[in-house]
């Protein structure tokens, strides 16, 4: 029986979504070819492409705003450094809200000066930071809108008169947001886009060109605009499932309507997460994550016991990140209500079985 599955990422796609992938892989509609052994120069495949940057505007309301939308590989890891490459020439800002946040600051390292403005890392990444100062030579800022391992997130943006760079993997497509007061967005696809081996890429053109150092050419987000995202193989199954996925989502209604939802979700956990006795949340209530839920036990003596009846209800990927202990349950887009009411359904029997 399928799990209720609560991961991180790689995470839960859309069951549609599942389905139409598993039958391009015996074979793409009426091609006769499996997308796996499909060249990425075929006419299906450059469709393919061009519809899912499209729908990556679009979804983000910047049709025709200058943006441009890429599907690269690396991770988001690989996207720390390669945004600092393309845009850092005297000093990159960023805000330390976590793990992820702290990695890219030390990989633009790489590139050059590097300033961190603000941080949340003395109170163990609880919160956001609110209060900082742009310096005058700073390029860019960079935040990390979703904290994945710490479940904080945005939900007020800098403003800034430079240009912001977002890593928003794990919060990118679940509400609105006002994408045209970002330069430089990245996000892996693992998390609510599709399957693992992608990036998306969205950036402003304008804010690209600038820096007076080379950039090799696959690190190069020029290069890739004017490649139209194939400057090689791209990885042509994850962008396919990033299609469907945004496809999916489009039919659900947009951000807009996902946010809906995702906001019913969030506030179901944390309302029993809060009222339970024998659970705490772990993030300061204000800058809660409606992504990922983190909260830990009371009494961690019991933690073998409720282990138990959470793996015995069917439900899978809640241990916490294992720099927080605890649980994390990541409800992204595609997780239905009834996974996290069955969840809430089992800390309520937890409490009165203890
Ligand atoms: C998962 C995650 C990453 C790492 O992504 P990779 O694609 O594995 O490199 C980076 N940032 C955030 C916010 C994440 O959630």
């Amino acid at each position: 029986m399928k799990k209720h599955n609560f991961s991180a990422g790689p995470s839960i796609l859309p069951t549609e979504v599942f389905e139409k992938a598993s039958q391009a892989v015996i074979e793409l509609e009426g091609t006769g070819l499996s997308i796996l052994e499909m060249s990425h120069r075929s006419k299906e495949f450059v469709a393919i492409m061009e519809r899912a940057r499209a729908l990556a505007l679009e979804l983000a309301g910047l049709t025709g705003k200058g943006y441009q939308a890429l599907f690269l590989q690396g991770g988001a890891s690989l996207h720390f450094y390669a945004s600092a490459l393309n845009l850092l020439e005297r000093k990159g800002a960023y805000i330390d809200t976590g793990t992820w946040a702290h990695k890219a600051e030390v990989e633009a390292q790489f590139v050059g000066a590097t300033e961190v403005i603000a941080s949340s890392r003395e109170n163990g990444y609880r919160n956001i930071p609110k209060e900082y100062v742009l310096p005058k030579d700073a390029d860019y800022l960079h935040i990390t809108t979703n904290n994945t391992i710490y479940g904080t997130e945005y939900f007020e943006y800098p403003k800034v008169s430079v240009p912001l760079v977002a890593d928003m993997s794990s919060d990118i497509f679940s509400k609105e947001m006002p994408f045209d007061d970002f330069g430089l967005i990245y996000a892996g696809a693992q998390k609510n886009i599709g399957a693992v081996g992608t990036t998306l890429i969205i950036v402003c053109e304008d804010i690209l060109g600038k820096v007076s150092h080379k950039i090799p050419t696959h690190l190069d987000y020029q290069v890739h605009i004017k490649n139209e995202s194939m400057t090689n193989t791209p990885p042509t199954f994850a962008v396919y499932t990033c299609l469907l996925t945004m496809e999916w989502l489009k039919k659900q209604g947009g951000v807009a309507a996902i946010e809906v939802k995702n906001k019913e979700k969030a506030r179901l956990l944390y309302e029993e997460v809060d009222r339970n006795p024998l659970f705490k949340g772990y993030a300061d209530v204000k800058d809660r994550s409606r992504m990922n839920v983190v909260f830990n036990l009371v009494d961690e003596s019991l933690s073998d016991r409720f282990n138990a009846l959470w793996t015995e209800a069917g439900i899978s990927g809640i241990k916490g990140h294992r720099s927080v202990g605890g649980y994390r349950a990541s409800i992204y887009n595609a997780l239905p209500i009834e996974s996290v009411q069955l969840l809430i359904e089992v800390m309520q029997h937890f409490e009165k079985t203890v």
